[in-house]
């Protein structure tokens, strides 16, 4: 049995996310604690690198899909069907979930979402459409 892959985020982010989250509370401490007045520059400020630091992160960063196999720990789901982002399987294993989102996977491996968007919805107006030609043929 192969050991799983380490998936735990990088030492620099370990550090840098408890000091990014007590800025954070310390900010809204001097925003709330505060008596009277208006919020000091220096919130304000403190703030906007945030919210900045925040995009940048973001930007140059981005978030990426977990393909992590919930029963054998490897990074192996894909999407059981390439036309749909609705079920998961592992490669590695027998695992799968026919009711699973796969959209952050599909998000990762098409250029574009929309022609996946498109076919979902037009398989749902025909299972819609199928089901109300059931129910009228009753009346
Ligand atoms: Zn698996």
């Amino acid at each position: 049995m192969q050991a799983p892959k380490k998936t735990e985020p990088g030492l620099l982010l370990q550090i840098l996310m408890p000091l990014v989250m007590l800025a954070s509370v310390g900010l809204v401490l001097v925003l709330v604690v505060r008596p009277g007045g208006a919020p000091s520059p220096l919130v304000i400020g403190g703030i906007v690198v945030l919210l900045f630091a925040w995009i940048g992160v973001s930007v140059l960063w981005p978030a990426r899909a977990d393909r992590s196999c919930p029963d054998c720990k490897q990074p192996a789901l894909v999407r059981i069907d390439p036309t749909s982002a609705v079920g998961l399987r592992c490669t590695a294993c027998a695992w799968n979930d026919t009711t699973a989102s796969g959209w952050y996977l599909a998000e990762e491996e098409l250029e574009a979402l929309e022609p996946l968007a498109l076919e979902q919805r037009r398989r749902k107006a025909l299972a819609k459409g199928a089901g109300m030609d059931t129910g009228n043929s009753a009346h």
